[in-house]
């Protein structure tokens, strides 16, 4: 079987590897589709992703649906041929956090395709691989395992809009039209916000935006006017740009709420500490997901939320050197995936 392993920054190969057997309890998985995200582009291009640094060969991917192949004793949540969504998140379950519901700050997390641990917790970008059983969503409808494969992500953008408060008639802005963009966009009209803005400086995701369900768009520089009075109730921040953070500040109204769902750049930022005391916005952190990833298996399976207009391409594993240079490009792509 083949395994995508990234050696160092540009040095992506695809390698043979054994494979793997299912234990008790564990589940053999072929590969439906792994979306390609940001964190696996930052891991291709730099070797690196923010302070986690490639130390071994690490296969990335942890957007992942997958067929079951084979299953081992005493598993009795799939059966082979089941699709399934997979869970990249495992939790410890016994810390505070997890005991809390928040399984995404616990504090022993192994989230797989990071070098944030090691060895590193290798991901989904294999032909094949073993996951306890908890790790596996199965689905019975006709759903396609690429739509399934955005579970992960779908879990984000609704994880962002539970920490942005109730959005019932509010007014959202958005910055950053990617994929995480794109699905706070979907997240949002199922919260019931009442109009939905989202900014970029690229126009192919605007359009994205518009065709998952924005109600407006604003291109940052042509029309930044748009952007320069107070407005919003709730935005936010998907594009990992302090300028767009900066933006959030400016066209959210007093007393209004920032979600910070993006990862800006690893460097001391200027921060905007005043205008947060003087018009007394709230400021939020959204990272990851935890009980969100069971909806979005949901919302997926019954199509209330739809993301086929997201799906840019699906690459065979074999190609993946252009699959990745394909998702950095935002002019050409949204979501890339890589296929078995
Ligand atoms: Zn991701
Ligand atoms: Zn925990």
């Amino acid at each position: 079987m083949l395994a995508c392993r990234i050696h160092a920054a540009e040095d992506l190969r695809v390698e043979p590897l054994d494979m793997p057997a299912a234990g008790p309890g564990e589940v053999l998985l072929k590969l439906g589709a792994g979306g390609i995200c940001g964190s696996d582009l930052h891991y291709f291009f730099e070797g690196r992703n923010g302070s986690f640094i490639v130390r071994e060969p690490l296969i990335p991917g942890h957007e992942a649906s997958a067929t079951v192949a084979g299953v081992g004793a005493g598993v009795t949540r799939v059966k082979v041929g089941d699709k399934v969504a997979v869970s990249p998140s495992h939790a410890c379950g016994r810390c505070g956090y997890c005991r809390e519901g928040r399984e995404q700050l616990c504090e022993n997390m192994r989230f797989l395709g990071s070098a944030s641990v090691f060895p590193h917790a290798q991901g989904m970008f294999r032909d094949h691989f073993v996951m306890g059983e908890r790790q596996c969503f199965p689905v019975e409808s006709d759903v396609s395992l690429g739509e399934l494969a955005f579970a992960e992500p779908l879990a984000v953008g609704l994880h962002a809009v539970n920490r942005g408060g109730d959005l019932l008639g509010k007014s959202v802005l958005i910055t950053g039209a990617g994929t995480i963009g794109c699905v706070t966009v979907l997240a949002a009209r199922l919260a019931g916000a009442a109009t939905i803005t989202v900014s970029d400086i690229l126009d192919r995701p605007l359009s994205q935006a518009a065709k998952v369900g924005a109600d407006a768009v604003l291109h940052a520089a042509r029309d930044a006017d748009g952007l320069s009075r107070p407005q919003f109730d709730v935005s936010y921040e998907a594009s990992g740009s302090f300028a767009a953070l900066q933006a959030c500040v400016a066209a959210t109204k007093r007393g209004g709420t920032i979600v910070q769902v993006g990862t800006l750049p690893h460097a001391p930022l200027p921060f905007v500490v005043n205008e947060l005391m003087a018009k007394e916005l709230d400021l939020r952190g959204a990272f990851r997901w935890g009980i969100e990833f069971d909806w979005a298996v949901d919302y997926l399976s019954s199509r209330r939320v739809d993301v086929r207009p997201l799906l840019s391409g699906q690459y065979p594993l074999a190609d993946a050197v252009d699959a990745f240079h394909a998702a950095a490009d935002k002019n050409r792509s949204t979501k890339v995936q890589l296929v078995s």
